[in-house]
């Protein structure tokens, strides 16, 4: 199942990612929170979750997918980055805007219209998350209410809660071992004994025994 942005486990690995963490007195304000996809590098178009922790896919559409490298332009911060318009009236927050900063490359075009699980970048270290001690490939995930305005609380996006942690589950291994002919009870335990050794569990599994 999907987490937040990727499909599995979703990471805030530092408090200092969190959305709103102020540093230098202030001066620096957090407008977006930190993430790091555990399972898999792809952002994808999230999910919204209520705060009765229902989910509902969203659609929106892609108005900004692009890079800033004159250094005057302070959105230069963002690297590769991508800005989707929600469809209106589609969340009962006042979010609108969604902002993937920071990626590695960018999987989708202005104008493209997404919905939630769809692929959207891969996640990277552009822009400023260079400077980041130490340096990390994250999605920096910022929602607004207008494309201009200050970040607002993320986490009905983010599948997180606002502090570093782990969240969500992995991903299901499914393994299916087709056999042609009969299988010795001593084959099928080697099948048990190579799974075991790749860190599969035998949940789901289905031994045949042979008499
Ligand atoms: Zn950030």
């Amino acid at each position: 199942m999907q987490t937040g942005l990727f499909e599995g486990r979703v990471r805030v690995p530092y408090a200092y990612g969190c959305y709103g963490y102020t540093r230098g007195g202030g001066k620096t304000w957090h407008g977006g929170i930190d993430l790091v996809g555990v399972d898999e590098e792809t952002i994808r178009m999230p999910f919204y979750t209520a705060a009765d922790g229902s989910r509902k896919a969203i659609a929106g559409r892609v108005i900004t997918a692009r890079i800033v490298t004159d250094h005057s332009n302070k959105t230069w911060e963002w690297g590769y980055y991508l800005c989707v318009q929600l469809d209106a009236g589609q969340t009962p927050d006042a979010v609108n805007y969604l902002y993937f900063c920071h990626c590695d490359r960018l999987l989708v075009q202005a104008g493209q219209t997404v919905r939630s699980g769809d692929p959207l970048a891969v996640m990277g270290n552009t822009g400023n998350a260079a400077l980041n001690d130490p340096p990390y490939r994250h999605c920096h995930l910022e929602v607004r209410a207008t494309a201009t305005g200050r970040g607002l609380d993320p986490t009905a996006y983010s599948g997180t809660e606002n502090r570093a942690g782990s969240y969500g589950t992995a991903p299901e291994t499914r393994l299916q071992i087709i056999t042609v002919g009969p299988v010795s009870q001593g084959d099928a335990d080697a099948i048990l004994a190579v799974c075991a050794a790749r860190g599969l569990t035998d949940q789901g599994l289905y031994t045949s025994r042979w008499a």
